[in-house]
């Protein structure tokens, strides 16, 4: 019977521990298949297991944090699971310690600890706060690419309504151009850009993404520039694109049941991605 209990612990382990992961989530995956062996024959309490497990957790959410906030990876290189995960990874530290500090409150409460012992409690909940707030809003600019790339499927499987004079302007138009955009010429966009409005380009997606990858759309050769089309400095980009003859779809406002995204996509419509 233990044999059989140890072979699933093993299989359990092998799970868990993967070989990209950290020394730190090794550890507490050895440490708990130890605690897991000893509750099995009766010579440690079960509540022993859940802290095993716990810290378990909290080495996996720390590695997710390492690797996907933490390590300078670039928004283009984020799915929007990755994203999904650096999030559940931050609030689980944020409960953790939520859950820490109010341990020690009630213990100051009861007088077994004195009330300056809560400052570092209070402490590591502000960082891990601030951790969330960062992995909140890299989340938010890899939802951005999602809805930029759904806009972008969304218009190249319908196409474009056409313009009546006095209704609302096209969800999306297009500049044909000459087809073909240079890395050269996306140079000189975003130099002219910047010497206009002192600013830098607001660039979305530059080539491909993962997000694009993921949804199976090829987005090499292509920018997506984060500006409305309507807008004074959409108006001057797509002024721009059109005296250079660089291909552009400018998308506007969100419209109900789409997920359009207003933004400006230089280069020719992406394509499907085929299957390997
Ligand atoms: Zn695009």
């Amino acid at each position: 019977m233990l044999t059989i209990r140890l072979a699933a612990i093993f299989v359990l382990t092998s799970i868990a521990c993967r070989a990209q992961d950290s020394i730190r989530v090794r550890s507490a995956a050895e440490d708990l298949e130890r605690v897991r062996e000893l509750v099995a024959v009766g010579a440690a309490p079960r509540h022993q297991l859940e802290l095993a497990e716990e810290k378990l957790q909290e080495a996996k959410q720390a590695q997710s944090l390492d690797t996907l906030l933490f390590s300078q990876v670039k928004i283009e290189e984020l799915t929007e699971s990755q994203a999904k995960e650096m999030v559940e990874a931050a609030t689980g530290f944020v409960d953790r310690e939520k859950l820490r500090l109010d341990q020690a409150l009630k213990m100051v409460e009861n007088g077994l600890r004195p009330k300056h012992s809560l400052e570092p409690f209070e402490d590591n909940l502000t960082r891990a706060n601030h951790t969330l707030g960062l992995a909140k809003s890299r989340a938010s600019l890899v939802q951005e690419l999602v809805a930029i790339v759904m806009a972008e499927k969304e218009a190249a499987e319908h196409p474009a309504e056409p313009e009546t004079p006095k209704g609302p302007k096209p969800v999306f138009e297009k500049f044909d151009g000459k087809m073909a955009f240079s890395t050269a010429e996306l140079k000189q966009v975003m130099l002219a850009y910047e010497k206009r409005f002192s600013s830098p380009l607001p660039i979305s997606a530059r080539g491909e993404t993962a997000v694009h990858k993921a949804l199976g759309y090829d987005h090499r050769g292509r920018v997506d520039v984060g500006l409305k089309p309507d807008g004074e400095q959409g108006l001057w980009l797509r002024h721009y694109l059109e005296v250079a003859k660089i291909p552009y779809f400018a998308f506007r406002k969100w419209v109900p049941g789409q997920a359009t995204a207003p933004h400006i996509h230089i280069g020719p419509p992406s394509t499907r991605l085929v299957a390997d």
